[in-house]
C-alpha cells in the first residue's frame, strides 16, 4: 500500500494527498504534518518508513468537506484519491492486492464546486494571464456557470482588472511571474496565485485546444481574439482538464470584453469607496451590502459582479434601467415574483457539479425545483397578474424567454422527467439508495418488493423458531458483522445445541449473556435480502446517471435560465430599492455632463436612519463644461468626504443600471473613476504612507482622461504644510489643464482657493456652518464660495480636548493668522511659554534615555508571577487597572 501512496504521491508533489481508506482520506508523512497543523487535529503514526515512523492524520469521509475548505482558505491545494475498485475485487486478485486507486481530482482555490466551500453570494473565478507578441490577455472562468471571457489587458489595466473580478485563483506563466517591476502586484496576489510553466501558455497550442473544446474549425466566430488571449484561455481550460482528471464541465462559448466597455476602477479607488468590502474589510458597510436585496445567490453574485463592472455605454446602461423602471411600476407583480424567486434554488451550482459527475440526488432535485419556478415566474412576467399588463421592455421579454431556456425552448419534458422519477427523501449521496419514486421503475420497484418481501418473511421466521424451540426470548437480530442471527440467552443456548435441534441451529458466537446462531434458511432470507438490495442500488445508480444525463444534455438551455432567473432577481432588486428607498431613474448620455440634484450617501444615509440621528441633507453637484472641477473647503466633520464619495457613487450605481439616491441626475458616463484619501487615513497599511499617496496620485494623473471622474480628498497632507500645499497645488493645475477630466477636491489649505482666478473650470465650494453663541453647527449643506476659517479647534473641542489646550490654541492660532507662518512661529517659541497659558510649570527635563517609569510599571515589576496564587493575580490584575 505505501508503494502506490508513494507511487500517486509523486505525481501530485504540489499537493495534499487524500488518500482514501475506508471511511477516512489519510494524509501521510509531511502532508500529514502540515494539515495536522493548519487543522489542529491530532498527528499519529502508523508503520515505518525507511527506519522511521510514518506521521499519519486522517479526516473523515462524510465531513471531509469542512476540513477541505479551510486547507483551502490556508492556501493548499488538495489531491483526492479515491478506490477505484470494490475491495472485493481486489481480494479477487489474489491475496495481497491492494485496492486500486486513483486521484479523480485535485482541489484548487479556483476549481472547487462544492456549495460548503463556496460563498453562495459570490462569484469564484479561475483566471489566467498570458503574453503573445507583446500584448496582454486575461481569460477567466466561473466553473460555476461555465461563463469564459477573454479580454486584451495592458499593464497599466491590470491591478484594476485583477481587483474587479478578484479571482479565487490565478494562472501565471513563469515569465510573467519574473518580469520586472511586476514584484508588488504579485505580493499583493501571492496566495491565489499558480505559477507554471511557459509552454503551457503557447499560443498555438491554446487555439488548438479551444477548437477542440468547442469542436470547431475556427474560433473566428466568437470573436476576434488575440494571440494572447487565446492563449490564457488556452492554458485556463488544459488547467481545468488537469485538475477535474478529465472531466470537463460545460463551456459557455467564449465571450471577449473589448477594453472600455467597463469602467476602469483601480483597487486603491474600490478600497476607497467601499465598493463590495469596507476598509476593514467587512461586507457590512459597503455600498453592496446597503444596496443588496437579491434573494437568490446567482443574483447576489449579479449584483456584485454588475457593481464591480459598472458600463459604459449609455445604451447599454439605459437597456437595465428600462426593466428596472418597468418592474418599479408594477408594485403587485414585483412583490409577487421576490416571493417566488426566494424559493428558487440555486440551479448554476447544481448545474455544474452534475456536469463534473460530482452531482447527488438533492442537485438533481434542485435542478427540477428551479426549472419549474421558472416556468411560473415565466408565465407572470408575460402575462401580468390578472388584466394585460404593460407591454415588456426588451431585456424583460429576452428574461421571459430566457426563463423557458432560449428562443424556442421550454423545460416541461425535463421537469415531468425529474418530478415522476425522484421520491421524497432524497440522500446526500447517490450511492445511499433509495431517492428513486416508487412506480418509476417496473424493475426497481420489483426488486425492492422482493426484498421487503424476504424482510417480511425473516421476521416470520422468529415467530416460527419461537414455537418450534419452545423459547419465547428468542430474537433475530441484525448487526453489521454477523448480518441476520438468531439469539437466545445463555440459560437457553444448550436446548439449541441439543440433539433435537443441532442440525438446524448452527452456532455462531458466545457473549456474555448471550448466545447466536443461523439456519440455513435465514442465511438464505440473508442472501436474498442482500441481492435484492445490491442490485437495486445498482439499478438506482443506473436511474441515477440516466437522470444525470438527460440534465446534461440540456445543460445549455438550463444555463441560460439560470441566467435569466438570476437577472431577474437583481432586476426586482435594484426596483424594489429604487421604490423604497426614493431613489430616480439617471439619465445617461455620451457627453461630459455630470449634474446631480439632491445627491445622497446611500451608506451613510442609511447608517444615520439606522443610528436615529438627524435626517440625511442633500446636496447638489454640477462638473458639466464651464465647471468640472470642485474645489471643496470646510472644517473638519463638516461633510466632504461624504458629499466627494457620494458622487463617485452616483456614478457607479448609475451605470450598473441602478436608479440613483438623488433627485434627478444627468451624467455623461465615466470611462475611469479614481478616489484618492489623504495618507493620515491609510496608516492601517504599514507602508510610508505618502509615499504610498503620492505613488497614488502619479496613478491619476498619467491615467485621467476627459471622460474620468477624479476625486481627491486632502491630498498632500501627509506631510510638511508648505509641501502639502505645492503638490496639491500643481496636481489641480494638472487636471485642469492637462487630464481635463472632472473632479472633486475636499482640502484644508484655503490658499488653493486662489487658483480659482487662474483656472476658468475651477469653482470654490464650501460646506455652510452656522455659529451660535459661540458654537458651531454643521449644516451639512454644499454652498458656493471658500470656507474663512477651519474650525479644527472647534472639532477639538467638541472631541474634549481640556479647555486649557484650547485657550491656549487659539492663542497661538491668532499670532499665526497675524503674521506670515514662519516668523510667527519663531515668535511663539520665543515670547511665549508653552505652559504659562495653562499657569501650570513645564515639567523637568527628563532623559530620553531613561524615561520615567509610571506606576503601573513599577508596580508590575514587583510582582512575581510565579508566586502568585490564581486569585493573588486576578487582585493584581484589578490594582494595576485602578492604577489607569
Ligand atoms: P469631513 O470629510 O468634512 O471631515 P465627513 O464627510 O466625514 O466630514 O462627515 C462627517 C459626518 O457628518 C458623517 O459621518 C455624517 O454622520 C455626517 N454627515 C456628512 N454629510 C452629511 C449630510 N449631507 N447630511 C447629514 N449628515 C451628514
Amino acid at each position: 500500500m505505501m508503494a502506490q501512496y508513494l507511487d500517486i504521491k509523486r505525481q501530485h508533489p504540489g499537493s495534499l494527498l487524500f488518500y482514501r481508506m475506508g471511511d477516512f482520506y489519510e494524509l501521510f508523512f509531511d502532508d500529514a504534518v502540515q494539515a495536522a497543523g493548519a487543522l489542529d487535529i491530532t498527528l499519529t503514526r502508523r508503520g515505518q518508513h525507511q527506519g522511521e515512523d510514518i506521521p499519519m492524520c486522517g479526516v473523515p469521509v462524510h465531513s471531509h468537506e469542512q476540513y477541505l475548505s479551510r486547507l483551502i482558505r490556508a492556501g493548499f491545494r488538495v489531491a483526492i484519491c479515491e478506490q477505484t475498485e470494490d475491495p472485493a475485487e481486489a481480494r479477487k486478485r489474489g491475496g495481497k492486492s491492494v485496492v486500486r486507486r486513483d486521484v479523480v481530482r485535485v482541489v484548487t482555490p479556483g476549481t472547487i464546486t462544492e456549495d460548503g466551500l463556496l460563498d453562495a453570494r459570490s462569484n469564484n473565478y479561475l483566471a489566467a494571464l498570458a503574453e503573445a507578441g507583446g500584448e496582454g490577455g486575461l481569460a477567466w472562468l466561473d466553473l460555476s456557470t461555465g461563463e469564459l471571457t477573454l479580454c486584451p489587458v495592458e499593464r497599466d489595466g491590470l491591478a484594476s482588472l485583477l481587483a474587479r473580478l478578484s479571482p479565487g485563483e490565478l494562472l501565471l506563466p513563469e515569465r510573467l511571474f519574473a518580469a520586472e517591476g511586476m514584484g508588488p502586484l504579485w505580493d499583493e496576489w501571492r496566495a491565489r496565485l499558480t505559477v507554471q510553466p511557459n509552454p503551457r501558455f503557447d499560443s498555438e497550442n491554446g487555439r488548438k485546444r479551444l477548437l477542440s473544446l468547442y469542436n470547431v474549425g475556427t474560433l473566428d466566430a466568437f470573436g476576434a481574439f488575440s494571440r494572447a488571449e487565446v492563449a490564457a484561455a488556452g492554458a485556463l481550460v488544459d488547467y481545468v482538464e488537469l485538475t477535474q482528471k478529465g472531466r470537463l464541465p460545460r463551456f459557455d462559448i467564449p465571450r471577449r470584453q473589448p477594453a472600455g466597455q467597463v469602467m476602469e476602477i483601480d483597487p486603491a479607488t474600490r478600497r476607497n469607496l467601499e465598493l463590495t468590502r469596507t476598509l476593514t474589510g467587512d461586507r457590512k458597510g459597503s455600498l453592496l451590502a446597503a444596496i443588496d436585496r437579491t434573494v437568490t445567490g446567482a443574483g447576489a453574485r449579479l449584483l456584485a459582479g454588475r457593481l464591480s463592472a459598472p458600463l459604459t455605454d449609455p445604451a447599454r446602461i439605459d437597456r437595465r434601467l428600462d426593466m428596472v423602471a418597468h418592474l418599479a411600476g408594477e408594485t403587485a407583480l414585483r412583490v409577487d415574483m421576490r416571493e417566488e424567486l426566494r424559493r428558487t434554488p440555486d440551479v448554476e451550482r447544481a448545474l455544474s457539479r452534475l456536469t463534473l459527475d460530482r452531482g447527488s440526488p438533492r442537485d438533481l432535485a434542485c435542478v427540477r425545483d428551479a426549472l419549474e419556478r421558472a416556468v411560473s415566474l415565466r408565465g407572470r412576467l408575460a402575462y401580468g397578474d390578472g388584466g394585460l399588463a404593460m407591454p415588456l421592455p426588451p431585456g424583460l421579454a429576452r428574461i421571459a424567454v430566457g426563463l423557458a431556456g432560449g428562443p424556442g425552448a421550454d423545460h416541461e419534458g425535463l421537469i415531468a422527467l425529474l418530478s415522476r422519477a425522484l421520491g421524497p427523501d432524497l440522500p446526500l449521496l447517490a450511492r445511499d439508495g433509495g431517492f428513486v419514486a416508487s412506480g418509476y421503475s417496473a424493475p426497481l420497484d420489483e426488486l425492492r418488493m422482493l426484498r421487503d418481501d424476504s424482510r417480511r418473511h425473516i421476521a416470520n421466521l422468529q415467530a416460527q423458531y419461537v414455537e418450534q424451540t419452545g423459547i419465547p426470548s428468542l430474537k433475530i437480530r441484525h448487526n453489521n458483522v454477523l448480518g441476520y442471527y438468531i439469539e437466545v440467552t445463555a440459560v437457553h443456548a444448550d436446548k439449541l445445541m441439543s440433539e433435537k435441534h443441532r442440525a438446524d441451529f448452527i452456532h455462531r458466537q458466545t457473549m456474555a449473556g448471550a448466545v447466536r446462531f443461523t439456519t440455513v434458511a435465514l442465511s438464505e432470507l440473508e442472501r436474498k435480502v442482500a441481492e435484492a438490495g445490491d442490485r437495486s442500488l445498482a439499478l438506482e445508480l443506473e436511474i441515477f446517471a440516466q437522470l444525470a444525463r438527460a440534465v446534461i444534455d440540456l445543460a445549455d438551455p438550463i444555463a441560460v435560465t439560470a441566467r435569466a432567473l438570476a437577472t431577474l432577481d437583481v432586476t426586482t432588486a435594484l426596483a424594489d430599492l429604487a421604490v423604497d428607498a426614493g431613489w430616480c431613474r439617471p439619465e445617461m448620455a455620451a457627453d461630459l455632463s455630470f449634474e446631480i440634484r439632491g445627491g445622497r450617501h446611500p451608506v451613510v444615509e442609511q447608517a444615520l436612519a439606522e443610528a436615529g440621528g438627524g435626517p440625511f441633507v442633500a446636496n447638489d453637484c454640477d462638473l458639466s463644461p464651464g465647471g468640472r472641477l470642485w474645489l471643496l473647503t470646510g472644517p473638519n466633520m463638516a461633510g466632504k468626504s461624504t458629499f466627494l464619495r457620494q458622487n463617485a457613487l452616483i456614478a457607479v450605481l448609475a451605470q450598473m443600471g441602478s436608479f440613483v439616491p438623488a433627485r434627478a441626475a444627468r451624467i455623461g458616463t465615466v470611462d475611469k473613476l479614481f478616489s484618492r484619501v489623504g495618507a493620515a487615513d491609510d496608516l492601517a497599511r504599514g507602508r510610508s504612507t505618502f509615499m504610498v499617496e503620492m505613488v497614488e496620485t502619479a496613478t491619476i494623473l498619467n491615467q485621467a482622461t476627459r471622460h474620468s471622474l477624479v476625486i481627491l480628498d486632502e491630498i498632500g497632507r501627509g506631510t510638511a504644510t508648505f509641501d502639502g500645499l505645492s503638490i496639491a497645488w500643481a496636481c489641480v493645475e494638472h487636471l485642469h489643464e492637462a487630464a481635463r477630466c472632472r473632479g472633486l477636491f475636499a482640502t484644508h489649505y484655503h490658499e488653493l482657493t486662489a487658483l480659482s482666478a487662474k483656472l476658468p473650470d475651477l469653482s470654490c465650494h464650501t460646506m455652510r456652518i452656522k455659529e451660535w453663541k459661540g458654537e458651531v453647527i454643521f449644516l451639512h449643506e454644499v454652498a458656493a464660495g471658500a470656507a474663512d476659517r477651519s474650525y479644527g479647534i472647534h472639532v477639538a473641542r467638541l472631541a474634549g480636548l481640556p479647555q486649557a489646550v484650547i485657550s491656549r490654541a487659539e492663542q497661538v492660532l491668532q499670532i499665526l493668522e497675524k503674521g506670515d507662518q514662519a516668523s510667527a512661529a519663531a515668535r511663539l517659541a520665543e515670547d511665549l511659554p508653552l505652559f504659562a497659558a495653562m499657569g501650570a510649570r513645564p515639567p523637568p527635563r527628563q532623559v530620553v534615555s531613561e524615561p520615567e517609569s509610571s506606576l503601573v510599571e513599577a508596580e508590575l515589576r514587583d510582582i512575581n508571577p510565579d508566586e502568585l496564587t490564581p486569585r493573588q493575580a486576578l487582585d493584581a490584575l484589578y490594582r494595576l487597572r485602578g492604577l489607569l
